[in-house]
């Protein structure tokens, strides 16, 4: 392909990029760079204090993911000051921040608790919203009524923690909930005009590659605004890491180029409307059972997605199919989405 044709191609998403890429849509959204700040503001979670279990999601273990300046002795107000230093000399044209309350389970509270945290962080300069991680059982009718009234006066989005559209998968790595319910939480969500994200980790045991290729088509009717994808990794200490050395064959952990291919055709089927945050989780060497993928920064994985998509003149929802016609109309349209031969129009 000439770059005169890529100089001129726009997708559905509105830029030339492959993927439709979160930090482009912030750009669509605020025109400058927005950066995360995360918070661990003392939350736990149903998983951990009995309600639903104790023993938590066998992945888990907060520490590999928080950030050093994460940690709940602080107030709101100390992390997020030393988070916007922390990403300051890496981001320097960085200065509008998403707060965000990535810690356990951050609507896990009484709803007065809850607006105390979510106004310390707004009151902070250069906090342009909120971005709320939680469980799908752990929002009610008031707490997302109230989350509906900040969404009119900032960026804010309630992320979910699904993990797998499998509910084989939910109970081995027992999540406490279903799909069914995450599907619930959030068509809810959405239906109030939150802006409403998911996670998910490929690679969980029980899983064929198939299936968990299937699930892009399952995410894809999904009413998200964004995505997260991490590859499965065995932290330390976890009860996945036991059963890990205990039965190893049980265990398909993609290695980085396996994944690379892999997301390329998960890419392909995936509704081209939802935004891509991220493909890969990149928890400290420190904390990884095994080799893991070595020194492999996100951000070479996602350049290395990107030259790939290129190379195959490929790109995300390719051979996503919609019901909904309309925009599959609009773009089949568009010159430049023509020219790969065979090629579904994308759509959202
Ligand atoms: S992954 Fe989330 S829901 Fe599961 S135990 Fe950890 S904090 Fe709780």
């Amino acid at each position: 392909m000439s770059v005169e044709i890529m100089d001129n191609r726009k997708f559905i998403w509105g830029h030339d990029r492959r993927f439709n890429a979160y930090p482009n849509y912030f750009r669509n959204i605020y025109v400058t760079r927005v950066q995360k700040v995360s918070i661990d503001a003392g939350f736990t979670c149903p998983n951990r204090d009995g309600t639903k279990g104790t023993g938590g999601c066998t992945y888990c273990n907060n520490d590999a993911f928080n950030p050093s300046y994460c940690t709940p002795d602080k107030s709101v107000t100390e992390q997020i000051m030393e988070g916007i230093s922390f990403h300051k000399w890496r981001y320097s044209e960085a200065n509008s921040y998403l707060a965000y309350f990535q810690a356990y389970s951050n609507t896990y509270s009484g709803l007065d608790r809850l607006k105390e945290l979510y106004k310390e962080a707004l009151d902070y300069p250069g906090i342009i919203g909120l971005i709320i991680g939680t469980r799908p059982d752990c929002v009610t009718d008031e707490i997302l009524g109230y989350l509906r009234e900040l969404s009119e006066r900032c960026y804010l989005a309630v992320e979910y923690g699904i993990e797998s559209c499998y509910n084989k998968t939910l109970k081995r790595i027992n999540r406490g909930h279903t799909f069914e319910e995450a599907i619930q939480a959030v068509e809810l969500t959405s239906s109030l005009g939150i802006n409403t994200g998911a996670h998910f980790i490929l690679g969980l045991p029980g899983e064929s590659r198939q299936e968990m290729l299937n699930q892009a088509g399952i995410i894809s009717r999904l009413p998200l605004k964004t995505v997260k994808f991490h590859q499965l990794q065995i932290i330390k200490g976890t009860a996945m890491e036991k059963e890990f050395r205990e039965n190893p064959d049980d265990f398909e952990l993609f290695t980085w180029e396996e994944y690379l291919d892999f997301i390329i055709l998960f890419l392909e089927r995936l509704n081209p409307a939802i935004v891509v945050e991220r493909f890969t989780g990149e928890a400290p060497l420190r904390y990884l059972t095994g080799a893991g993928w070595g020194k492999k920064r996100s951000d070479q994985i996602v350049s290395l997605i990107e030259k790939r998509l290129e190379e195959l003149d490929t790109w995300q929802g390719r051979l996503f199919k919609s019901k909904v016609n309309s925009k599959e109309q609009e773009m089949k349209s568009s010159p430049s989405l023509r020219s790969r031969e065979g090629a579904e129009g994308v759509s959202s």
